[in-house]
């Protein structure tokens, strides 16, 4: 995960609240070093009920880089689906989630939600129909509620301590106009992480992308957490992203990334029997690791 463009990740249906905000405005642009793609096309689709994300021979290359840091990707998810993309550090897992928002201005080949191209849809409605748990996330507002708010900016208090408990927050359910810090610096990593999560429960998106999202927890309230991400993700299509290989046989396909190519792809039992990149990992990590 790029720090470049994480701090935007979680705030999807902010934009229009950061951009009035000149000085929020400006410091997610100089954290972001990038321009988001923010132009609506003249006769934006409605996003769909049931999105099905397609990529192919996807290619994409950061401004100004002569490398490819995707090279030719094609896959797809039905809708529903639950995808895992995993591979090492830099193989570019992240840089996908980034085109998918439209962090980065169209990219070479085919990426589609529900058939259309991704180009078709306004910026701010693909950000307010995938919701998104990174690994760092930065809470630009100042209290514990104004964060919230950012997913969903009509959400009761009710609802709001509804999330809080759903992300392993309950104890602060008491503390919603709490002052968070500058940066969120206040909070502990987890504990930004776990607001992130109960943005992503009260956005209740169509698609949801878990970014190493569980990745700062300790091991019960990761176990929680995930337990209610997969309560909120059923029937929904969600993209996980991540190194550690863990409950892999929960997903319906698992897209595995090395320096920018798709190496292998399709079921746990499949890549375990390969004797490829995948089956490497797992053992390296089962013979470090407990499970
Ligand atoms: P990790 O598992 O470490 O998070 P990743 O697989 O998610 O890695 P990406 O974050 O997608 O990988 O990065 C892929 C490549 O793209 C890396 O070489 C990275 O340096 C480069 N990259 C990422 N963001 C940017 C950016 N904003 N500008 C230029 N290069 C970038």
């Amino acid at each position: 995960v790029m720090a470049s463009f994480e701090p935007f990740l979680p705030l999807p249906a902010s934009l229009k609240h950061l951009e009035a905000d000149t000085h929020a405005g400006e410091r997610l642009f100089e954290i972001l070093d990038a321009k988001p793609e923010t132009i609506a096309p003249a006769a934006p689709l409605p996003f769909p009920k049931d999105p099905a994300i397609r990529a192919e021979n996807l290619s994409f290359s950061y401004p100004g880089s002569p490398v490819k840091t995707l090279d030719s990707l094609s896959f797809e998810t039905l809708p529903g689906d639950h995808i895992a993309i995993v591979g090492p550090s830099g193989a570019g897992k992240s840089t996908i989630t980034a085109l998918l928002m439209r962090f980065w201005n169209t990219p070479e080949g085919c990426l589609t939600i529900g058939g259309a191209d991704i180009g078709r849809f306004d910026p701010e409605e693909l950000r307010r129909n995938i919701a998104l748990v990174s690994q760092r996330t930065y809470l630009f507002a100042q209290t514990i509620r104004e964060n919230l708010l950012l997913a969903r900016p009509e959400a009761t208090d009710d609802e709001l301590k509804k999330a809080l408990a759903a992300a392993g927050l309950a104890r602060f359910s008491s503390k919603l106009d709490e002052w968070t810090g500058q940066h969120g610096m206040k909070l502990s990593g987890g504990e930004r992480q776990r607001i992130a999560i109960a943005r992503m429960v009260l956005q209740n998106a169509p698609v949801m992308i878990l970014d190493e999202a569980t990745a700062n927890l300790d091991g019960v309230t990761e176990k929680e957490v995930t337990e209610t991400l997969a309560a909120l993700g059923a029937g929904k299509t969600m993209i996980t992203i991540t190194h550690r290989l863990k409950a892999m046989d929960q997903y319906d396909a698992i897209v595995v990334l090395d320096k920018g190519k798709i190496v292998e792809q399709g079921s746990h039992e499949k890549l375990i029997q390969g004797n490829g990149l995948y089956r490497r990992m797992w053992e390296l990590q089962h013979t470090m690791e407990p499970v």
